[in-house]
């Protein structure tokens, strides 16, 4: 649904000299994240499927069937004749991140919540439907070489990739350029209303936040969870949603964030971390071990009385940062690692209980040996 990938498609489907292919051989899948702009699937179903239904190309729509690594994927739509775009499945990528306290998250260069939103399903349904050795298509554009690199040496079940505008030396200007000729409509990014890479265009997520205020407001709630959890964690890396938010102006954005804090059900959470050190360097944490527990459920009032009343039984007080997210810091984490963290917090959403197997033993184990150094 990107604009990469709909240039590709629509001069394929227009112009029968680019391709050397007959269109029964094509076969075209999407996977949902369940969190798309709203416009997006409106540009897909008035746009891009009358042409998919004249030229007669299967289109796929898939999801991810569920949140466990066995869940498989849950087909939306297969059809010659699609008739709208579907873009919402069963389970939704916003759901594990607020399951889990977190923003979509990238780990040496790979883009994680991209692997389990679509490259899983994806992937799955590909083997389950499609013999080895086919050619895998993918709108990666001529200025993307580092993802072509990368997706090339990805060669699983005999997969051919390919990337077409690449091929044709077409970069981002050009396949930006190609869609509304095509289509006689400006193309916009296919994204998670809440994707930190949208940042790379300010002025454009701006513009669709003020248009659907709730999608702006949908991110700040998950913000709001993650950084309360963890301070380090701002949607946009050193800026914040919130900050973002108030710098453009996008009051009814605030407005909606403010009424959802406002109705939810609150959590005093327990967040406990154990940070590793980095092999031979004690002076450099390593990876992070995460316990989240839930103490109690209740108004947000009734809440932040508790969070009071266990920071003055704890000899400490609330700390309040500038987003007014309260926290108390039972414990900070400090080299030499390994060391650890032990803080409370208010969130509104979710996350689940949930440990890494072995952190209790890991944990008791430092804190023990902390209370022997103190004896
Ligand atoms: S659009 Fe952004 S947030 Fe959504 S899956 Fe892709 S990288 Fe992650």
């Amino acid at each position: 649904m990107g604009v990469d990938s709909v240039a590709v498609l629509t001069r394929w489907l227009t112009d029968p000299g680019s391709r050397g292919f007959d269109l029964n051989r094509l076969v075209v899948l999407t996977s949902m994240t369940g969190d798309e702009h709203a416009a997006t699937g409106q540009l897909m179903t008035t746009h891009v499927l009358p042409l998919l239904r004249a030229h007669q190309v299967r289109d796929v729509q898939l999801s991810r069937a569920g949140q466990s690594t066995t869940a498989g994927y849950a087909v939306l739509d297969d059809s010659v004749t699609p008739m709208v775009m579907k873009m919402r499945g069963p389970w939704r990528l916003s759901d594990e991140l607020r399951a889990t306290a977190t923003v979509p998250q990238v780990a040496h260069g790979r883009r994680l919540c991209s692997i389990r939103a679509k490259g899983e399903p994806l992937d799955a349904w590909i083997r389950d439907n499609i013999g080895p050795g086919y050619t895998h298509v993918l709108g990666f554009s001529a200025d993307e070489q580092r993802r072509i690199d990368r997706d090339t040496n990805y060669t699983r079940n005999a997969r051919r990739p390919y990337h077409p505008l690449a091929a044709w030396g077409w970069d981002r200007a050009r396949a930006r350029w190609t869609s509304p000729r095509h289509l006689q409509v400006r193309w916009q990014r296919s994204c998670c209303t809440y994707c930190p890479f949208a940042l790379s265009n300010p002025t454009e997520l701006a513009d669709r936040w003020r248009h659907e205020p709730a999608a702006g407001a949908e991110a700040l709630a998950l913000e709001h969870t993650a950084l309360a959890c963890n301070p380090r964690s701002a949607l946009f890396g050193r800026t914040s949603a919130h900050q973002f938010t108030a710098a453009h102006g996008l009051t009814t954005v605030l407005r909606h964030a403010a009424n959802r804090r406002a109705n939810a059900a609150w959590n005093l959470l327990e967040i406990r971390r154990v940070y590793t050190a980095r092999t031979g360097t004690p002076e450099r944490k390593g990876t992070a071990w995460r316990s989240v527990r839930r103490l109690a459920t209740g108004d947000h009032a009734a809440l932040r009385a508790e969070l009071d009343h266990r920071a003055a039984a704890a000899g400490t007080a609330v700390a309040v940062d500038d987003l007014g997210i309260p926290r108390v810091w039972l414990q900070r984490a400090a080299p030499p690692y390994p060391a650890v963290e032990h803080l409370l917090a208010l969130t509104t959403i979710g996350p689940l209980d949930k440990a890494r197997p072995g952190f209790d033993r890991l944990w008791h184990s430092l804190t023990d040996q902390q209370q022997l150094a103190l004896f």
